[in-house]
């Protein structure tokens, strides 16, 4: 029996289809969706960038992303011919007339049309005109946004203004490709289907929270373009912020977009201001046979950030005395995305101190490997007397599930079908983003306008000494990368 659920024949255009988020991502997302069969017959996605280059010299390029960004590329020749017969390419001045017009052409009415943003920001607002003042758009069309959405409140809110003019609300998906992970819809179906956590997931039971993105990449190339973002800009606006809406939202009446969204735009708008002391941010310098920030920055005495750590207060009842500490950076020792949930000792142990035994933890680990585990402490066992220990029980989907169970899609994959379906849950509201940033903007404004330095850490380590600091001095400590 197959568990793929059908969508609708849809047409989707693919703005940038010849870059590196399409190549990556997009392309071997669609490419395994339909190997897994849910592609419909006459579904078709049209590629649509600057470059001149017929249909064929498209489709080989495709099949090259293919090989080189799917793991599914071993299908067989077949699988991969059948593939192309979706793709066509049209090529586009997004900013001027040529090829709007055949674009035009190639869409065909009555049926679901998406087309995606995979360019840069900039060109949002000339695509979006074009798409509806020249008929390409109508009003069930959908609209597909990548990130950075604005790099400030006020750029964020002239870019939905601009959107606004000509799209609705409704038709607008924002991406942020954290929400399309399995792990962090798994964290929802935990959360809100088991009657054994919502009565325990407040400050009451739990001691604080941890989240961290880590990566081992630097910036490499993209140095210029990251040197004017920053990690607060680049990753904790959007993707931490969002993740921790997830842990600390109500539950919703219903797991529907909007309802989903006010829940996660309440939690945004009732954190606190960080305290400049709650703050710790680093730049990555040589260190263990790696390069520097500063080797590739567009500025040589740049203070952007790599790394940030930062303790973040939400002023409600549920959480008013369980912090959330947040930490992302590039160039440490391991590429890691996990969320821990801490929660507190019992408040007594009978059987002392000697005995051991540790707080319940719950482990939402989104990279490398997604899974989810909660720690719970049982007797060591054998005839030690009562010694006491902690085993991980685990809440993964695939051990459950046995071999059977549909592989898990891709974060991209599930978002593409989401929009196909007509489905924003998993897509970040307007207000949502602006209120994130509006939150944001303060914190940056204070280092910005004192031109702080941000603190130097070596490439390949957990990140600055002070960002353990920020934990120890509360009691506590951060989960290690490793
Ligand atoms: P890229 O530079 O690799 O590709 C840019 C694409 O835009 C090309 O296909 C190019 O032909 C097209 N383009 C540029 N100017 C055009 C014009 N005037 N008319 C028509 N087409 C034009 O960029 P990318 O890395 O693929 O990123 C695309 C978007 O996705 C950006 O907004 C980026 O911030 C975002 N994003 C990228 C990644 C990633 O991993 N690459 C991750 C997250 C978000």
């Amino acid at each position: 029996v197959s568990r793929v659920i059908p969508v609708d024949t849809f047409d989707l255009v693919i703005f940038g289809g010849t870059g590196d988020l399409a190549r990556r991502k997009i392309l071997p997302g669609l490419f395994r969706r339909y190997s897994a069969g849910q592609m419909p017959e006459a579904a078709q996605v049209i590629g649509a960038a600057r470059s001149e280059m017929s249909v064929n010299e498209y489709r080989a390029m495709v099949r090259e992303a293919l090989m080189e960004f799917s793991d599914k590329a071993e299908q067989g020749e077949e699988v991969i011919a059948g593939f192309l017969q979706h793709i066509d390419y049209q090529q586009v001045d997004a900013q001027g007339d040529d090829g709007w017009e055949a674009l035009r052409e190639k869409l065909r009415d009555g049926i679901v049309r998406a087309f995606y943003f995979s360019v840069a920001p900039f060109l949002f607002g000339d695509i979006a005109e074009r798409l509806k003042t020249r008929g390409l758009a109508d009003a069930d069309s959908r609209i597909v946004v990548e990130k950075p959405f604005g790099r400030d409140l006020q750029t964020a809110r002239a870019l939905n203004a601009t959107l606004a003019t000509y799209f609705e609300e409704g038709q607008i998906y924002r991406i942020d490709h954290y929400l399309g992970k399995e792990t962090v819809q798994n964290l929802m179906a935990v959360r809100f289907g088991n009657i054994l956590f919502e009565p325990l997931w407040n400050a009451q039971f739990i001691d604080h929270v941890q989240i961290t993105v880590a990566e081992t990449v630097g910036v490499g190339g993209r140095g210029s373009y990251y040197d004017k973002s920053g990690a607060m800009r680049d990753m904790v606006q959007n993707h931490l912020m969002q993740l921790l809406c997830l842990i600390a939202m109500e539950p919703p009446a219903r797991f529907e977009p909007d309802a989903v969204r006010d829940e996660k735009l309440k939690v945004i708008r009732a954190l606190e201001p960080v305290l400049a002391n709650e703050v710790v941010r680093g730049q990555y310098e040589a260190a263990n046979g790696e390069d520097g920030y500063l080797d590739h920055a567009g500025d040589p005495r740049s203070i952007t950030e790599s790394f940030i750590a930062l303790k973040v207060r939400i002023a409600n009842w549920r959480w008013q005395s369980t912090p959330f500490y947040l930490r992302t950076g590039k160039r440490l020792r391991a590429r890691m995305s996990e969320i821990v949930v801490r929660f507190r000792e019992p408040p007594h142990s009978i059987f002392g101190e000697e005995a051991g035994g540790r707080a319940n933890e719950m482990t939402i680990r989104l990279q490398p490997d997604e899974g989810m585990d909660l720690r719970v402490t049982i007797k060591e066992p054998g005839p030690g007397g009562m010694r006491l220990v902690d085993v991980p029980l685990d809440m993964t989907f695939a051990d459950a599930l046995g071999p059977d169970a549909e592989e898990v899609p891709d974060a991209y994959e599930r978002l593409i079908m989401d929009v196909i379906r007509g489905n924003q849950t998993l897509f970040m509201r307007g207000d949502e983003v602006e209120a994130a940033w509006a939150w944001t903007d303060p914190i940056i404004a204070g280092w910005e306008e004192g031109k702080t330095k941000p603190a130097k850490y070596d490439s390949g380590s957990s990140g600055p000494e002070a960002a353990l600091e920020l934990l120890h001095r509360d009691g506590r400590r951060w989960r290690e990368i490793r």
